[in-house]
């Protein structure tokens, strides 16, 4: 009793202790030394910004690891998130297909930015049915170009912070032309006929064009599509003509379909193993290496060039 009751008054004089130095903060600090409070949709974008912003901002993801952007609904906790925010980062090109009305409101409120704004058209994949292939980040150069739309993004709406973006930016865009070298050399090891990338849903079409891998999807651009047994047929047929060693799961969708071609091939004599788990329109787990954007491309590209070399 007495114990309980000594531990309440720590805990009391803690709540106070917190409170008055909350104060003093409230005090001391001036506007300009408080964080920008940015949400960004996806954890790839908020990556970029977080590297960008340094300790500029304060970044909120409102998708965490294993989350399907495609399918993501924002929750009303999530539109607080975004109306407290005084900019907000998102994919665009539809990538976010669920969020497009809130995003439209909340561009009439804040500068509400597409990472994605600046790719010029002719570099943009756009599929038989006319629609943008959203998965940027997939090729390192355009999520460079993306870097650089954050930065200036920033720039714009915290002036006194404009050189510490555009350091942050340039130490960042270097890191990535690195990266962007590194995947290639990478890939290169795995003989070109091998060089075929089957996952459940289309999310490599960039990545295929940039690094000279040939990719197939069981579903379409968007996991919001089904995927029908002609589509099943169809992967089968490729994993048993071209003898593919391996196929992919990622992070982000039912392992399922993947499972689905495993076993369709296998009833027609040949052998897929899963070649391991791709981190597709999700990163990885918070403070492990996939999950940041650089440590999520390294982890997908050693997954794939190990299964199929
Ligand atoms: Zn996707």
């Amino acid at each position: 009793m007495v114990a309980r009751l000594r531990f309440g008054l720590v805990l009391l004089a803690l709540g106070i202790a917190l409170a008055a130095a909350g104060c003093g903060a409230g005090r001391t600090g001036t506007a300009a030394g408080e964080r920008i409070p940015v949400v960004a949709t996806t954890g790839m974008v908020a990556d970029l910004v977080r590297n960008i912003g340094g300790e500029r901002v304060a970044v909120t993801a409102l998708m965490g690891p294993g989350v399907d952007p495609h399918l993501f609904k924002p929750t009303e906790g999530d539109v607080a998130r975004l109306q407290q925010a005084r900019i907000i980062f998102y994919n665009g090109l539809h990538l976010e297909g669920r969020m497009g009305d809130i995003l439209v409101k909340m561009a009439r409120e804040k500068p509400t930015v597409a990472v994605a704004e600046r790719i010029p058209e002719e570099r943009l994949l756009i599929t038989e049915d006319g629609v943008e292939d959203p998965h940027i980040w997939f090729d390192v150069s355009l999520w460079m170009a993306a870097a650089e739309v954050v930065r200036d993004a920033l720039a714009e709406l915290d002036p006194d912070g404009q050189s510490t973006y555009e350091q942050n930016a340039r130490a960042y865009l270097d890191e990535l032309a690195e990266l962007d070298e590194w995947v290639r050399a990478e890939l290169a090891t795995v003989p070109a006929a091998r060089r075929v990338l089957v996952t459940a849903h289309d999310a490599f079409g960039y990545f295929g064009r940039a690094y000279d891998v040939e990719v197939a999807g069981l579903q379409g651009i968007s996991t919001a599509a089904e995927y029908g047994l002609a589509d099943l047929e169809r992967t089968i047929d490729l994993l048993v003509g071209r003898q593919i060693k391996a196929v992919f799961i990622e992070s982000s969708v039912p392992r399922s379909a993947i499972e689905a071609l495993v076993a369709g091939a296998a009833a027609r004599g040949h052998a897929v193993t899963i070649g391991g788990e791709l981190f597709s329109d999700a990163m990885g787990a918070e403070g492990t290496p996939e999950g940041t954007y650089v440590g999520m491309i390294r982890h997908n590209v050693r997954t794939i060039a190990d299964a199929l070399r």
